[in-house]
């Protein structure tokens, strides 16, 4: 048995097969494992000659074809798989040895992992990898945490399989301690899912409001994606748009069931953002809207409930009414990235984790589903000011949110007036107004809760908490 591999793979599914192919072609000599055989030796069938592979059959010889110490990557689905895969490995391993996991893990359950690892002497790297199964073979973003010393070891072989920015930069950086890089992938989810939301929104609007055709609108995109929206999204949006189904030869958009699915990436930043009191409305609008688009009983029994008849627009207006949505599409996206950047850094100050936030935006510029070209701006603005309050708060963000309010404002009216629900749209101009507002009902809201249970509230004029003797028989 060679022990010279430099990395081992187990879990060889669409992912893992395609990272060790990726740690092959740039040349590693990568051990392979699943937990069945047959995945191993169909790699070894099709992708063999791609590089240096030893192929394995059990969890020992794996571990006995790494070179010390000991780097091992493992690609399993998320939960008790994974708990038991790094189980059948650590009794083997040796202190220095690594164990990496580039599923898409819960960072609460990588902090566990990596605690109770280093307590034996192993280093857990929880490695949030973006790309999907393209990305994972030709480079994808990759977000690892753990130790310093871990990325020390691992931060080369990384940033030779990753994705590179347009400046060649590696889309990888040591994200920080512990479960940093799987708390800075779920966010990065998180945010996909509002770019999704919003894009489906500003279909939906084309569609039903300006009267376009999935065709026209495909081709909207394809202009939008040439300007600041230029993005992998938007850019697979046209593509999906101008696809036409095979078996009908109607658009592909209209014979698929509209009911979204979801893994739940999208969801735990919800949940995360709610235990740290981070106001993430854009996200959970996008997570909200692909539950309530599952509710079929439901929306098959409220098809009936009254509305206003959609009425399409002429032609000259429509193409009016297109750039006001890129508008509303562009402020909204600021929004949605402003809110997940916030995330990421109360979650760095509640961990310790020293996030650096332009870093995080710098290698989500390749490799990830959300890569655009305005995370070049992002860097920019936190490379100008690392402690920006919000992305808000940069000049050249603000400026253009000024520029497109008016339009994303007619936007709204247009969806609410057609009956067209925009709640991505809606949910990041009220996050919007809110923060420029000079007062917020927030006041009232102390004083109800003064009222029925004695909270107590702080005046705007005088230091301390106060209590306001109410009148009746309370
Ligand atoms: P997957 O379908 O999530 O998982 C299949 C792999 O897990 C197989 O190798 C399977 O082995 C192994 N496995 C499942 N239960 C196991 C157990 N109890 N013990 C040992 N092995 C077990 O595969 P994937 O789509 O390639 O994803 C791998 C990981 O990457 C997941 O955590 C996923 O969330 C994450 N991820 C996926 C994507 C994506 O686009 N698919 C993107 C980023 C991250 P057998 O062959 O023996 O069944």
């Amino acid at each position: 048995m060679s022990t010279s591999a430099q990395i081992g793979v187990s879990g060889l599914a669409v992912m893992g097969r395609n990272l060790a192919r990726n740690f092959a072609r740039n040349g590693y000599t990568v051990a392979l494992h699943n937990r069945t055989a047959s995945r191993t030796h169909d790699l070894i069938k099709e992708f063999g000659h791609e590089g240096d592979f030893v192929p394995t059959e059990s969890a020992e010889d794996f571990v006995a074809a790494l070179e010390r110490p000991r780097r091992l990557m493992i690609m399993v689905k998320a939960g008790a798989p994974t708990d038991a895969v790094i189980q059948e490995f650590a009794r083997l391993l040796e202190p220095g040895d690594m164990i990496i996991d580039g599923g898409n893990a819960h960072f609460a359950d990588t902090r566990r992992r990596e605690r109770e690892l280093r307590e034996r002497g192993i280093h857990f790297v929880g490695t949030g990898v973006s790309g999907g199964e393209e990305g994972a073979l030709h480079g994808p973003s990759i977000m690892p945490g753990g130790s310093t010393e871990s990325y020390a070891s691992l931060g080369p072989m990384l940033e030779k399989i990753s994705a590179k920015a347009k400046d060649g930069a590696p889309c990888v950086t040591h994200v920080g301690p512990d479960g940093a890089g799987h708390f800075v992938k779920m966010v990065h989810n998180g945010i996909e899912y509002a770019d999704m939301q919003l894009i489906g929104e500003a279909y939906q609007l084309l569609r039903d409001v300006a009267g376009r055709t999935p065709a026209q609108i495909a081709e909207i995109f394809r202009t939008w994606n040439t300007g600041r929206l230029d993005s992998y999204l938007i850019e697979i949006t046209a593509e999906v748009l101008s696809h036409v189904d095979a078996a009908t030869g109607a658009p592909f958009v209209d014979v698929v069931l509209d009911q979204a699915e979801q893994k739940g990436t999208g969801r735990w930043t919800v949940q995360i953002a709610l235990d740290l009191g981070v106001p993430v409305s854009g996200i959970a609008e996008a997570v909200f809207a692909r539950s309530l688009s599952g509710h079929a009983a439901l929306r098959e029994a409220s098809r009936g409930l009254a509305g206003p008849r959609p009425a399409p627009m002429g032609e000259a207006e429509a193409a009016a009414f297109a750039d006001r949505v890129e508008q509303a599409l562009y402020a909204s996206k600021i929004v949605s990235y402003t809110q997940g950047f916030h995330e990421i850094a109360a979650g760095s100050e509640e961990y310790g984790w020293h996030i650096d936030l332009g870093k995080v935006a710098s290698i989500w510029r390749g490799g990830c589903i959300i890569r655009a070209a305005f995370l070049d701006r992002i860097r920019a603005a936190y490379d100008a000011r690392a402690d920006l309050p919000s992305l808000l708060s940069d000049k050249t963000f603000a400026q253009e949110i000024a520029d497109a309010q008016d339009d994303w404002r007619e936007v709204l009216v247009a969806a609410t007036r057609q009956g067209v629900p925009a709640p991505g749209f809606a949910a990041a101009l009220a996050y919007y107004d809110a923060l420029r507002a000079e007062r917020l009902p927030a006041a009232l809201t102390q004083g109800q809760r003064d009222f029925f249970g004695a909270h107590t509230y702080r005046r705007t004029d005088r230091a301390g908490s106060y209590h306001t003797l109410w009148g009746g028989d309370r």
